[in-house]
């Protein structure tokens, strides 16, 4: 398999070279360049398949063995989903049998958040890489291969790259983080982690200045090759790639509970992207899906998409919600779902070579119109074709508190669970009740299950939890929901340089620490 830019002036590079580039050198994201072939009989054949199983079937698509050799590759998976606490790695409840409404709880990793799934993977992959590198060398005296991490996080990439990381020889990395605007217990999970080769740096100033150094780095040709940099956004084709798992295993996991033939609606919050992306794969890989909904906040970029077909930022800047992870203004994933949407509907070319680079093109002309003019727009068909598989929601900060009170604030019943939502699965729950009639009518009445993506878990957003619980009997006490890894995390030693926003200043910072 190999892979190409979304703006076609890359193709053809192998797996590994996606991977460690992160983005293609067009300014483009990493696409395979074909769709490869599910078994016909996968459905039964991967029915009773555990989490790695299931991820090996699905990934091993995708890279070939030529490239990682099988054994190896599901060492990778294996090791990086042990670090699960739930058996299942991927769980899936059922809290609402009134509205059908399944909760996918994706945060049973190292730092409960669903983005573990990914750079767990991701992180074992880097040193996979690495080592096999190094034992390709023909003598001492070529030099060792390293590789320098750095990202920006607004607070939960951070910790989950840190935790895919931690520890792992010859990978050195930073982690830029806005000072004072991450939440307390995402700052100590990322500056308690005491391995050498972890750095976390809180920048004066908000996550786009961070993300701005980080860019600038990665420009900077010759810094970048004498580092090896390597990027661990979600950009990255590893963690879309890893991401496809789950959607199969929530299928499975209902047929296996009696479920045959399940039809689902996947409810997913997303920010830049990433997730859902990982859902339409999913779906053009071959799993039965009857719609992939994108939820977002009040940071609607993507909801107003999918109702207008115009891209578009808006005329503010980005909003603070309570769910922090999901405050963007553009969706750095969707360029690779424009694409998709350009060579389906947008191309008149008929030779496949012809229509490729005519996608491409396409794509690249739109970025260039979101750069310069914040805004672009697709054909109205080309929206209709979107709309066959997608559909969209947005929330505001009231509803994601009412929701999150509304399934915690009930003894469980018959019908419902007394759950506790953390306020970015609770924007996904909020848009799947309120767009259950007009699903409905939408799928001719057939009856659904609603699959909610739950991205992390809710004591990681302890201001908004007690927020929405402000007024239940008997007071909520937070402490009560708290994973043993989090006691006490406050009062540990933090390791944490503090430097101005200023492009030099981390530069001259990486460059000290690695000497
Ligand atoms: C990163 C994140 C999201 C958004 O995911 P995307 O892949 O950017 O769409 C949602 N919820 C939580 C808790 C996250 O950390």
């Amino acid at each position: 398999m190999l892979y190409r830019s979304t703006r076609g002036k890359c193709s053809n590079y192998s797996f590994e070279e996606a991977v460690m580039a992160g983005l293609a050198s067009d300014g483009g994201l990493f696409i395979p360049q074909e769709f490869p072939k599910l078994p016909d009989n996968f459905l039964s054949e991967w029915k009773d398949k555990s989490f790695s199983e299931l991820s090996f079937e699905i990934i091993s698509l995708f890279v070939d063995p030529s490239e990682i050799p099988s054994a190896d590759l599901k060492q990778i998976i294996e090791k990086s989903y042990s670090t699960f606490t739930d058996p299942d790695v991927t769980p899936l409840v059922q809290i609402d049998k009134e509205h059908d409404l399944w909760i996918l709880e994706l945060f049973h990793g190292p730092t409960f958040a669903f983005k573990d799934v990914a750079l767990q993977f991701l992180g074992n992959l880097f040193e996979y890489i690495l080592i096999r590198r190094n034992a390709a060398r023909k003598s001492n005296d070529e030099p060792i291969h390293k590789l320098t991490v750095v990202g920006a996080t607004s607070g939960d990439t951070g910790g989950a790259a840190i935790y895919g990381l931690r520890g792992k020889d010859n990978i050195s990395v930073f982690i830029l983080h806005p000072n004072n605007r991450v939440s307390p217990i995402q700052k100590a999970q990322m500056t308690t982690v005491p391995d050498k080769n972890i750095h976390n740096v809180a920048i004066d100033g908000t996550f786009d200045n961070c993300q701005d150094i980080v860019k600038a780095l990665f420009g900077m040709e010759e810094f970048r090759n004498k580092h090896s940099l390597g990027a661990i956004n979600s950009i990255n084709w590893a963690r879309i790639l890893a991401q496809i798992v789950y959607y199969f295993h929530a299928y499975f996991q209902l047929v296996r509970a009696g479920h045959s033939d399940p039809k689902i609606v996947f409810f997913t919050p997303t920010g830049n992207f990433g997730d859902i992306l990982a859902g339409y794969y999913a779906h053009r890989l071959g799993l039965p899906v009857e719609k992939l909904i994108v939820s977002t906040n009040a940071n609607d970029i993507l909801d107003r998409f999918f109702k207008t077909g115009r891209y578009e930022k808006g005329s503010h800047g980005v909003l603070e919600t309570p769910s922090p992870a999901m405050d963007i203004l553009i969706s750095s994933n969707f360029e690779r779902l424009l694409w998709y949407l350009a060579y389906e509907s947008e191309t008149t070319e008929s030779d496949e070579s012809l229509k490729v680079s005519e996608a491409s093109n396409i794509v690249a002309n739109w970025m260039e119109n979101l750069k310069t003019h914040g805004c672009i727009e697709v054909k109205p068909e080309t929206l209709a074709h979107s709309r066959k598989i997608f559909m969209s929601g947005a929330t505001d900060d009231q509803k994601i508190y009412q929701t999150i009170k509304h399934y915690y604030d009930i003894e469980s019943s018959e019908t419902k669970t007394k759950y506790l939502l953390d306020p970015h699965t609770a924007v996904g729950v909020n848009i799947a009740n309120s767009l259950k009639q007009t699903l409905s009518s939408d799928l001719g009445g057939k009856s659904f299950k609603s699959v909610c993506l739950s991205t992390a878990h809710p004591s990681k957003f302890v201001e908004a939890v007690n927020h929405s619980l402000a007024d239940i009997t008997p007071k909520f006490d937070h402490n009560t929901i708290l994973p043993d890894q989090f006691v006490g995390i406050l009062d540990r030693e933090q390791r944490c340089t503090h430097l101005p926003n200023n492009n030099q200043a981390v530069i001259d910072f990486i460059e000290t620490t690695l000497n």
